[in-house]
């Protein structure tokens, strides 16, 4: 038997309403969406067209001419940041971000840093939650982007946007946000949120890999990434991924409308799987907001138990400690590590992401699972019988990792 999915921050399965949209595009409607002198060239342009009113009309884009496809969120994100620099006269500038956002944004921040844009990161609180007061201190006169993400992958902690919007308004500066985790999931409004530049992604929202956009508000100076035949309006150069952007839109329109009854349902799973840890297992403590989180985000450390060895016990579950891109490297997670949670709990670290398939039944399995696997792996552990009889563990130093 396959595994129960609980990792839908990674990716998201394909839904099999947006394949069936997708097929057609794959097999007789092959058109390339520039060929404009032919039905083939027609059908597909129209596809294409089609599926860019849905992502417009999911996040409240005036016009569906602000979307601008590219292979999936770390292009829109790269495309979002390196775009507007490099769209300003001089090669300088301030940019304004949080340390706990995805490498697509950080690594991109740290790639312009070294080409001579200056970064700041601004605050964020022991729950990942960015500090207001903190963002309006670190705008400078030549502060040329704000990008904060909508929600954390690691910690699903949602921030206040349209707060954040709002200030980069009063100042005058573009508002950049990573939207991908956010998407169909809790509400997203580019309108409402003042929000200049947002990233999309595909397959985090049950659409196919390899697939993303830029929403572009109208105004914003940005120069492309890449060179070529001019496609999307010059801002992307390349042959259109007709089926990969049909299935986007498909997607978009399904999470457009589903978001707030779905949320509602991730929100029940999500506070069934949260009660019955917290009953069946002691020494356990919550990474990310208590309620400014996204509904299908938990992300637990369970004192005395390697993350790692817990995951290989619960092979039943498809589960991810700390992120998955850093996984591979024994490093603890460096968005835990940002909001001050010790290597020694950071390494205990489980994160849940919860999805469309998943069932109250299976929470109860997991549940069943995590507290059999936990109970076993602390027998090991002195440190847990210590800690047990309430003998103070900080003071015999219980963590074998920080020392
Ligand atoms: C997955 C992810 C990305 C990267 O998206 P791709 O489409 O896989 O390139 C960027 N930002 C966040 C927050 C993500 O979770």
């Amino acid at each position: 038997m396959l595994p129960i999915y609980m990792d839908h921050h990674a990716t998201t399965p394909l839904d099999k309403a947006v394949l069936e949209a997708m097929m057609p595009y794959l097999t007789s409607d092959f058109g390339n969406p520039s060929s404009s002198t032919h039905e083939y060239g027609k059908t597909a342009r129209l596809a294409v067209e089609n599926a860019r009113e849905k992502v417009a009309e999911m996040i409240g884009a005036e016009s569906a001419e602000e979307i601008i496809f590219t292979s999936g969120a770390t292009e829109a994100d790269n495309l979002a940041l390196k775009g507007v620099a490099t769209s300003q006269n001089e090669n300088r500038g301030h940019i304004i971000t949080i340390a706990i956002e995805h490498k697509a944004i950080l690594d991109t921040a740290t790639r312009l840093k070294r080409s001579g844009f200056d970064i700041d990161y601004v605050k964020v609180d022991r729950f990942g939650l960015i500090d207001l007061n903190d963002l309006e201190e670190k705008i400078r006169p030549d502060t040329i982007l704000i990008s904060i993400q909508a929600a954390n992958s690691e910690i699903g902690t949602v921030q206040p946007i349209t707060a954040i919007g709002s200030i980069a308004k009063k100042h005058g500066i573009p508002f950049h946000t990573d939207a991908v985790q956010a998407l169909g999931r809790v509400d997203v409004h580019v309108g409402k949120s003042q929000i200049d530049l947002l990233s999309i992604s595909g397959h985090k929202m049950y659409g196919p890999k390899g697939v993303g956009a830029l929403y572009v508000r109208k105004g914003i100076r940005l120069k492309p990434l890449i060179d070529g035949g001019g496609h999307e309006r010059g801002m992307r150069s390349g042959t259109l991924n007709v089926p990969g952007i049909v299935g986007l839109g498909k997607a978009a329109e399904m999470a457009g409308k589903d978001v707030a009854e779905e949320a509602k349902r991730l929100l029940t799973l999500r506070r069934k799987l949260a009660e019955g840890i917290e009953k069946r297992i002691d020494f356990v403590t919550l990474n990310g907001h208590p309620t400014e989180r996204l509904p299908n985000n938990l992300n637990y450390s369970f004192a005395f138990v390697e993350g790692e060895s817990l995951i290989l016990a619960c092979r039943q579950v498809a589960l991810s400690s700390g992120s998955a891109c850093t996984s591979a490297s024994l490093q603890s997670s460096y968005v835990l590590k940002e909001i001050g949670v010790p290597d020694s709990l950071a390494h205990c670290s489980i994160r849940f992401g919860l999805g469309k398939s998943n069932t109250e039944e299976q929470i109860d399995m997991v549940v069943d699972l995590l507290a059999g696997n936990v109970q076993k792996l602390r027998e090991m552990s002195p440190l847990y019988d210590m800690a047990k009889e309430g003998i103070d563990i900080d003071k015999v130093s219980w963590s074998k990792h920080s020392h």
